[in-house]
Formats: structure tokens, C-alpha cells, sequence
């Protein structure tokens, strides 16, 4: 299945790409994911990078959709893929639809994860990521056993930068209208799939396994 996870951050997105990739064996591509591990391993492209995500602003579409391209070409891709996070403006929907044709392909779904801006609000701000492995956590919804450290990997939880509160708001702001638009344009081509966001987490599990028809 070729997926694209839309919606705002905070949403759950990117948990939720982690456990049905894992159960279809597809890749997960995050952007976010991509942009922080340049910018941890102080490539040119992350020097690049780092005041954008610093700031909660987007990365020009130009970047950002030339390293997607590269990305959907690699042979994990084939098998098929969830998106996360990307595309995030109608030009990088767009792009994406050319390069896949370009590969053959085509999207079988866009999962649309709807959640009123207070929860996510109160969800980024709790969050906690382990610096090692990447695993989430939140101090309210889903704490560690272990305060501050990884159940995984034992490595040591931090806040992400861009999950301060007031980077959070302009991370709302800057992606608010961008979001409508990509839901409106793929609900007007019958690719959208809604899922009630603000349900807990298994909940929301079980409501995409559903409606994807995964068992
Ligand atoms: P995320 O982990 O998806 O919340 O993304 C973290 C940050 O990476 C965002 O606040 C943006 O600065 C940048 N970013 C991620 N995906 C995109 C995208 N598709 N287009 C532009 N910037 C992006």
C-alpha cells in the first residue's frame, strides 16, 4: 500500500506510521525525521535545515521535494510506503504525484488524522523523545517507567526544540491552511480516509487497521 499520514503535528501521525509500517513491512518516511537526522549528523544539508526547524517553519518546498524524490526512487520503496509529514503544502502534493508517476505509481489512500488545536496543543508540549533510539513518549498520556529514560534502549528522553510551546504555535499557525487545502485535495480525488485523532492511541490504531482493511 502507498499511504500518505496528513495532519497537523500532533496528531499521532508518526506513532501511528510506526505500527501499521511495521505491520504492512513497508517503510516509514518521515521528513522531519529525515531533516533532523541531517542536521545530527552536521551535514551540509543539515546546516542548512537547522534554522527552519528550529524555528517551526517549513522547509522550502524545492528541498524538501527533490530529497522525497530521491527517497521514493531507493528499493524499500517498491514494496510500498507511508509518507509522514510530507507533503505538507499543495505544490509538494503535486510534486509527489509526479514523481510517482514517473516510478508508475500511484497513492492508495491518505489517512487524515482530525484533532481540534488544544489537544495537540497540550499532546506536543508533553511529549518527550528518546535522543538515541527516536522512541515517543508523553509525561501525561503515555509516561516511561523509568523517568526520563527510554524503555527501549535505556537512552535518555528530551524535549524536542520545536515541541516548546510557543514554537508549537507558530508550528500550528504555519501549517493550519496548508492542511485544509491537502485534505480538500484529496478528498476531492476519493483518497481520504478520516480517523478520529483525539481517541487514544489503540483506539486510533484499530479505527485505521479498519478502515484500511488490515488485519
Ligand atoms: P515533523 O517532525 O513532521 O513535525 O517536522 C519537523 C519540522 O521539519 C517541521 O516543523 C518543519 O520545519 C520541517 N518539515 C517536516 N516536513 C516538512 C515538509 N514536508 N515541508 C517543509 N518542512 C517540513
Amino acid at each position: 500500500m502507498n499511504l500518505v499520514f496528513l495532519g497537523l503535528p500532533g496528531t499521532g501521525k508518526g506513532t501511528q506510521a510506526k505500527i501499521l509500517a511495521e505491520k504492512l513491512a513497508v517503510p516509514h518516511i518521515a521528513t522531519g525525521d529525515i531533516f533532523r537526522s541531517a542536521i545530527a549528523n552536521k551535514t551540509e544539508l543539515g546546516q542548512k535545515l537547522k534554522q527552519y526547524l528550529e524555528q517551526g517553519a517549513l522547509v522550502p518546498d524545492q528541498v524538501t521535494c527533490g530529497i522525497m524524490e530521491a527517497r521514493l526512487q531507493e528499493e524499500d520503496a517498491k514494496q510500498g510506503f507511508i509518507l509522514d509529514g510530507f507533503p505538507r503544502t499543495i505544490v509538494q502534493g503535486e510534486a509527489l504525484d509526479e514523481s510517482l508517476s514517473k516510478l508508475g505509481l500511484k497513492l492508495d489512500g491518505v489517512v487524515y488524522f482530525a484533532a481540534g488545536e488544544d489537544v495537540l496543543i497540550a499532546r506536543l508540549s508533553g511529549r518527550r523523545v528518546c535522543e538515541s533510539c527516536g522512541a515517543t513518549y508523553h509525561l501525561v498520556f503515555n509516561p516511561p517507567a523509568q523517568k526520563d529514560l527510554c524503555q527501549l534502549c535505556g537512552g535518555k528522553l528530551i524535549q524536542r526544540h520545536d515541541d516548546r510551546e510557543a514554537t508549537v504555535k507558530n508550528r500550528l499557525i504555519v501549517n493550519r491552511d496548508n492542511n485544509e487545502d491537502l485534505r480538500k485535495y484529496y478528498e476531492s480525488r476519493g483518497l481520504l480516509i478520516t480517523v478520529d485523532a483525539e481517541n487514544p492511541l489503540q483506539q486510533v490504531t484499530s479505527e485505521i487497521f479498519n478502515k484500511l482493511g488490515v488485519s
